[in-house]
């Protein structure tokens, strides 16, 4: 009989003799990673914003390979410090205005502590009971903190599900739709299909439909107008689709955005859903960055009309104090995404999948295997309350507010399209520069204006273009950011136009 006698199992626990996982060492390392994170919160507002590195810095100072005995947390840390805290873009640092925020809090950070201490890979209810049903419940207190209507939650017959991005999120619900309408179809011509949306929709909704086979040239990207502050205009679509319909295709689904990236603006619920009903369109609400004001009655207008959507997204991550990655969506109808996306091999069939009693998420995203999302939103939800997290929101856009008007005071600049959320777009204003003959033309000095405000490191603020015209956003959303640092980000920019046009002329 071949049996394993006690010296050879000691001759295999000796060939491995560090304890990788060891409760006391963890604990050690722990507290000195929190101790570490804890003075980068308080140092982070004096690192320049932008990380001021060239391409290719790190390679130069990093060895050419890992190294073949141990290194001691200190080390690394040391390491951390000096090498790669100079090529961090600081998104936690109160002075960064880019982009939209990445809001963190102590919430979300514990919570996704959690979730990666216990690494569960919930991909179906087995595989973690509480990683489903947690999620469950806060999708559903989310949804209704949103007052979304009961059928996108799990008691109405529609549901939530964490994913990581916006872009996971339209590519699920797109192939969903696709699926449905192949299957009502005759010949499965997936090549007439036309996916709809604006010169405003995130460049995401292009990958989805990329990714989801949709013929590019089926993409129908319709236009905007300064005149009608960037929003997509129902008329417009209407007729674009019957110019589709005429020509053989087939209408399939509209990417509406409350919020746009470029200058927040909301698209009309209301009338494109009535629009796209007429057609028989699935409409998704892509609401990544401002769907979170809408916790406050005040900006609750905003989705008015979602009621008539299929799907419904927000990125919990950006100005939700919920860590990266957590982009909520919900969706009225889950059959429809899990007839695309499920799979039930052998190996993972189980008693409790079989009752159709449980969410197995598997089904309701690309991937197999996912994190305990659930719990910093969890976090989050029950840290802060309804009440705080309102309040949070609150003071963003009175800040937005506030920098507005210190734009609008100063009459070298100009707001380049309505403020309805806490991100301002404004630029040097044209009759700043016909003054005096000027070099630059008004385009290319606010670009100017831009490189020398972040290469300063004091402040971080991004650009677009809007209807041909160059703008500055200044998103204000960060945890850290107060009413000080606005005032001073102003100053900054002031300080950098007035250098400008003083040379320019
Ligand atoms: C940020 C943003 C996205 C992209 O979000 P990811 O989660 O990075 O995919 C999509 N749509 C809008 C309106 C956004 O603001």
């Amino acid at each position: 009989m071949g049996s394993i006698d006690n010296h050879t199992a000691q001759k295999i626990t000796s060939q491995f003799p560090m304890n990788t996982l060891e409760p006391e060492e963890f604990r050690r390392q722990g507290h000195m990673m929190i101790d570490f994170l804890a003075d980068y919160y308080c140092k982070v507002e004096n690192y320049p914003v932008r990380s001021q590195v060239s391409p290719g810095y790190l390679r130069e100072i990093l060895p050419e390979s890992a190294p073949y005995n141990p290194e001691s947390l200190e080390t690394i840390l040391q390491d951390v410090q000096t090498k790669i805290i100079p090529g961090i873009t600081h998104w936690q640092s109160p002075n960064f205005f880019a982009y939209f925020p990445s809001s963190g809090s102590t919430a979300g950070f514990l919570g996704e502590m959690l979730s990666t201490g216990f690494n569960v890979v919930g991909f179906n209810w087995m595989a973690s009971p509480a990683a489903t049903e947690l999620e469950n419940v806060v999708t559903d207190w989310f949804g209704r903190m949103l007052q979304l209507p009961e059928s996108f939650l799990f008691p109405g017959g529609g549901g939530g599900v964490l994913q990581g991005t916006t872009c996971e999120a339209l590519l699920c619900t797109l192939v969903a739709a696709r699926d449905k309408n192949l299957r009502q179809q005759e010949n499965n011509n997936i090549g007439k299909l036309v996916v709809y949306c604006s010169d405003q929709t995130h460049s995401a909704l292009q990958k989805a439909a990329k990714i989801a086979g949709i013929d590019f040239k089926n993409i129908r990207v319709i236009e905007t107008r300064k005149s009608s502050n960037f929003q997509l205009c129902p008329d417009r679509l209407e007729s674009v689709i019957l110019y589709d319909l005429q020509n053989g295709l087939i209408p399939l689904y509209l990417c509406a955005t409350v919020g746009t990236t470029s200058s927040t603006a909301v698209d009309p619920l209301p009338d494109l859903t009535e629009v796209a009903k007429k057609y028989d369109l699935w409409v998704h609400v892509d609401a990544a960055y401002a769907g979170s004001a809408c916790i406050c009655p005040e900006f609750r207008q905003y989705l008015d009309g979602v009621e008539n959507a299929d799907s419904y997204s927000l990125n919990a991550h950006k100005w939700f104090l919920t860590t990266l990655d957590c982009c909520c969506l919900w969706v009225k109808n889950p059959s429809a995404l899990i007839q695309s996306l499920s799979t039930y091999p052998q190996y993972l069939k189980n008693n409790a999948s079989e009752t159709n009693k449980v969410v197995d998420y598997k089904d309701w995203q690309i991937m197999l295997s996912r994190r305990f999302r659930a719990l910093k939103l969890w976090f989050v939800l029950r840290s802060y309350g309804v009440c705080q997290l309102r309040e949070f929101i609150r003071g963003h856009v009175a800040m937005a507010k506030y920098f507005e008007d210190l734009v609008r005071m100063d009459n070298r600049f100009e707001i380049a399209a309505p403020r309805l959320f806490s991100m301002v777009c404004f630029r040097i204003k044209p009759s700043a520069m016909i003054a005096k003959i000027c070099n630059y033309e008004v385009n290319e000095i606010n670009r100017k204006l831009l490189e020398s405000v972040n290469d300063s490191g004091r402040i971080y603020v991004s650009h677009t273009v809007l209807g041909g015209v160059y703008v500055i956003r200044f998103a204000i959303g960060g945890t850290l950011t107060d009413i000080k640092h606005v005032s001073a980000a102003w100053k900054v920019v002031q300080d950098h136009a007035g250098a400008l046009l003083a040379e320019a002329f």
